[in-house]
């Protein structure tokens, strides 16, 4: 993989981190499997389907509608990535910055019992492209104290919209194969070495 290992340990910014803020869906959870079951409930064909857009642009995009696309979405399913349960225990301040549905997000934070500090949705963003400033408000902090994680280039783009650091979801095997450039972690409990 490109870009300084996971495993090199603590790298520059590591002191000033306070929160770090997770994308959602394919970062802490599972989900792709989930995602494409609602498309293809909605005769949305596989290959149209791609990953980290705002949920309302993609229904556009794809001729459905975001309440259709939320009846069909089944919250049960998505399962969190092996490791990231134990990352979160082990972090003492987590926020979560997601394109997806306010009402499906919630329902899989009730089901996992999950409490970020601070959750914006896709309606903290007016149903656009998600970007941290309303994350920041709620955690009154500016962008050098938190740390950006996430698996799509739309989270990299997030965190380089505020000036903060970003670590990619190795974890997620989508994103390993995308060898992005830049720090990228290759399991969750890996972001306890980076931040020391
Ligand atoms: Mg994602």
């Amino acid at each position: 993989m490109d870009g300084p290992a996971a495993r090199s340990g603590r790298i520059g910014w590591s002191d000033r981190i306070e929160v770090v803020v997770f994308d959602l869906d394919g970062t802490l959870l599972d989900s792709d499997a989930a995602l494409l079951a609602a498309f293809v409930e909605l005769g949305v064909p596989l290959e149209d389907v791609t990953y980290g857009h705002a949920v309302a642009a993609e229904a556009e995009r794809l001729g459905i509608t975001v309440d259709a696309y939320e009846a069909a979405y089944d919250t049960t399913l998505a399962q969190p990535f092996p490791g990231v349960e134990e990352l979160l225990g082990r972090l003492g301040r987590w926020a979560v910055c997601s394109n997806k549905h306010p009402d499906s997000a919630r329902a899989e934070f009730a089901r996992l019992g999950w409490q970020p500090e601070v959750a914006c949705f896709a309606d903290d963003f007016d149903w656009e492209h998600k970007h941290l400033g309303p994350v920041l408000d709620q955690l009154g902090l500016d962008a050098t104290r938190v740390l950006m994680v996430g698996d799509t280039t739309g989270d990299e783009a997030v965190a380089a919209g505020v000036g903060c650091p970003f670590v990619w979801a190795g974890w997620n095997p989508r994103t390993a194969e995308a060898r992005p450039s830049g720090v990228v972690a290759e399991r969750p409990l890996d972001l306890v070495d980076l931040l020391g």
